[in-house]
C-alpha cells in the first residue's frame, strides 16, 4: 500500500521553556562581537553551532521566538508531551537524528502506515478487502501519472488531468491528498510533477517520539556543550557590505560578526522579514521566489476515553476534499486519549480564517459521523496556524513548477564565503524534513570553517 511508501504525513499553546540553556544576557556592544552568528534555533541552527563551537569558534545563536526548537515543538498541555510541529524521524537507518535520539537516551516507536482503518463519505468502514483495492487503484493512477514526460511548466495536477480527464472520485481524491499532498503539504496543483521525486529517504522505519521530539532539541542544545542562544531576538536586517564585519540587528541589539548563518524559514525569507544590505544577489532571491512554502496544521484533541478504532491511523473519504481525511491515534503509542487532525495546503489555509470553535465544531462534526452522535466533546486542544506565523509562514518547503532541485542548492551557496544559508530548504536531497535541515546546518557550519 502507498502508505508503506510515504516518507511522511505531514500555535494556540504556550511554547516549551528549555531552562537548561546557557542564557547570556545581553551586555556592551563589545561583547556582541562574535566569529560567527546564526539566525535561528532551529535544529539547523544547533547543528551549526554545536559543529562550530566545537572546532573553537566563538558563536551565537539569535532567536525570534521565546523558545528553541522552531519547527519542532512539543507543548506539555496535554495528558502527554504532543509534538505540533515535526513529529517522525523518517526511515531510522543511516538517519543522523535518530543517531542523536539514541545518544540522548530518547524512546521512540515505530509506526506501521498500515495499521488504519478507511471510513467511506458516509462514515461506514470499509473492509480490508475494499480499502486494499482503493490504495491498488490509486497506485495504478500514481504509476501512469508518474511515467508520463512531462516540461517544467507542468503541475502534477496537468499530468493528472492529462491520465485520467474525467473528475476524479472522492476515493482517488483522498489517496491523492493523504499519499501526496499531506507528504508536500501542498496541492497537486501547487506540485512540480517533473520534481515530485527528486528527494531522497532514508531506509528503515518511521518512528515517533512518545516523550517529545524536542528532547533532541533539548540534547543538542547542551552536547557536547551549552550553546549560547539569545531567545526573542527577531533579526530584522543584516548588513555585510563591510567586507570584514557584518552587523546583525534584532529588534532589541546590534551584534557582530564575521560570518552569518541565516536558518530561518523559506516562508521568513520569501516574505522579506529580514532585510539585507547589500540585496541576496539575484539568483539567490529567484531561488527563493521560485521554491514554494507549503502549508501543514495539525488539529490536536483530548477526549475523557477512547471511542475510536485503536489502530495507528484513522482515515477518512470526506465529500470535500482534503478535509479531516486523516488522522493519528496517538492513544496507540502513549495509553491517553489523543488524536491529531492533519489539514494540508488549501484546506490547511482555510481553516487558518476559522476560530477556533468553528475548527474544533467540523472536527468534531466529521468525528461524529465516523463515530455517532454520543460521542464526548474533547476537554482539550490545541490547532496550529504554522501558515500565519511570523517565524515560519508555512511547515515546510516544496518544489512547484518551473522550481527545481537546483534552487535548493543554490539557496545554500553561500555569499562572500561569509553570509550563509541552512536550514530545511537549503538541502537538495533531503528537504522538507528534521534530518535535512540538520545536515544542512552542519553543512554550512563546515562552509565557513574550510573558508576561515
Ligand atoms: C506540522 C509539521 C509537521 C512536520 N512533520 C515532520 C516530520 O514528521 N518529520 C520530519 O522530518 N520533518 C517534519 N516537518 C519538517 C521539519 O519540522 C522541518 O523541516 C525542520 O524542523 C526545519 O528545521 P530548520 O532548522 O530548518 O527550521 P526551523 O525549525 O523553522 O528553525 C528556524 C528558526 O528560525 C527562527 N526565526 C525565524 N525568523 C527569525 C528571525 N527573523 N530572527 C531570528 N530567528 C528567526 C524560528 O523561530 C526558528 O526557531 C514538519 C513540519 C511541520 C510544520
Amino acid at each position: 500500500m502507498p502508505l508503506q511508501r510515504r516518507q511522511f504525513l505531514q500555535g494556540l499553546i504556550a511554547g516549551v521553556t528549555l531552562t537548561q540553556c546557557r542564557l547570556v544576557p545581553l551586555a556592551a556592544t563589545e561583547q556582541n562581537t562574535w566569529d560567527v552568528v546564526i539566525v535561528g534555533a532551529g535544529i539547523a541552527g544547533l547543528a551549526a553551532a554545536q559543529r562550530l563551537q566545537a572546532a573553537g569558534q566563538r558563536v551565537c545563536i539569535l532567536e525570534a521566538r521565546d523558545r528553541l526548537g522552531g519547527r519542532i515543538w512539543t507543548v506539555s498541555d496535554f495528558a502527554v508531551p504532543v509534538d505540533l510541529g515535526a513529529g517522525w524521524i523518517h526511515g531510522v537507518q543511516e538517519n543522523s537524528i535518530q543517531r542523536l535520539a539514541v545518544a540522548a537516551g530518547l524512546p521512540t516507536q515505530v509506526t506501521d502506515y498500515n495499521n488504519l482503518i478507511l471510513y467511506n463519505t458516509d462514515g461506514r468502514s470499509l473492509s480490508a478487502a475494499a480499502t486494499e483495492d482503493l490504495y491498488a487503484e490509486g497506485d495504478r493512477l500514481l504509476e501512469q501519472v508518474m511515467a508520463q514526460p512531462s516540461g517544467s511548466r507542468d503541475s502534477l495536477q496537468a499530468i493528472i488531468t492529462q491520465v485520467h480527464p474525467q473528475a476524479l472520485p472522492p476515493s482517488l481524491d483522498f489517496y491523492l491528498n493523504t499519499t501526496i499532498e499531506h507528504e508536500r503539504a501542498a496541492d497537486v496543483q501547487e506540485l512540480s510533477h517533473q520534481h515530485l521525486d527528486s528527494d531522497a529517504a532514508f531506509d528503515g522505519e518511521d518512528v515517533l517520539f512518545p516523550q517529545g521530539y524536542n528532547g533532541i532539541i533539548r540534547y543538542l542544545s547542551q552536547s557536547p556543550a551549552p550553546l549560547t542562544v539569545y531567545r526573542n531576538q527577531p533579526v530584522q536586517r543584516i548588513d555585510y557590505s563591510n567586507p570584514t564585519v557584518i552587523t546583525i540587528e534584532t529588534n532589541q541589539q546590534l551584534y557582530r560578526a564575521r560570518a552569518v548563518i541565516v536558518t530561518v524559514p523559506l516562508g521568513v525569507l520569501k516574505r522579506g522579514r529580514i532585510v539585507f544590505e547589500p540585496a541576496l544577489p539575484r539568483v539567490t532571491q529567484q531561488a527563493i521566489d521560485r521554491l514554494g512554502m507549503g502549508l501543514l496544521n495539525k488539529i490536536v484533541l483530548e477526549f475523557p476515553t477512547v471511542f475510536w478504532e485503536d489502530v495507528e491511523i484513522l482515515n477518512y473519504i470526506s465529500a470535500s476534499k482534503g478535509e479531516w481525511c486523516e488522522w493519528l491515534n496517538l492513544h496507540a503509542y502513549t495509553g491517553q486519549p489523543l488524536l491529531i487532525a492533519f489539514n494540508a495546503a488549501t484546506v490547511g489555509h482555510r481553516l487558518e480564517t476559522w476560530s477556533d470553535t468553528q475548527v474544533i465544531t467540523a472536527a468534531m462534526a466529521t468525528l461524529r459521523r465516523l463515530y455517532g452522535t454520543k460521542i464526548p466533546d474533547p476537554t482539550k486542544f490545541a490547532i496550529t496556524r504554522w501558515g500565519q506565523d511570523p517565524f515560519s509562514y508555512g511547515a515546510y518547503s516544496f518544489i512547484p513548477p518551473l522550481a527545481s532541485p537546483q534552487d535548493y542548492r543554490t539557496l545554500a551557496q553561500p555569499i562572500e564565503g561569509r553570509l550563509l544559508f541552512a536550514g530545511e530548504a537549503t538541502h537538495d536531497r533531503y528537504p522538507a524534513t528534521v534530518h535535512g535541515a540538520y545536515l544542512s546546518g552542519d553543512r554550512a557550519a563546515r562552509e565557513w570553517l574550510s573558508a576561515a
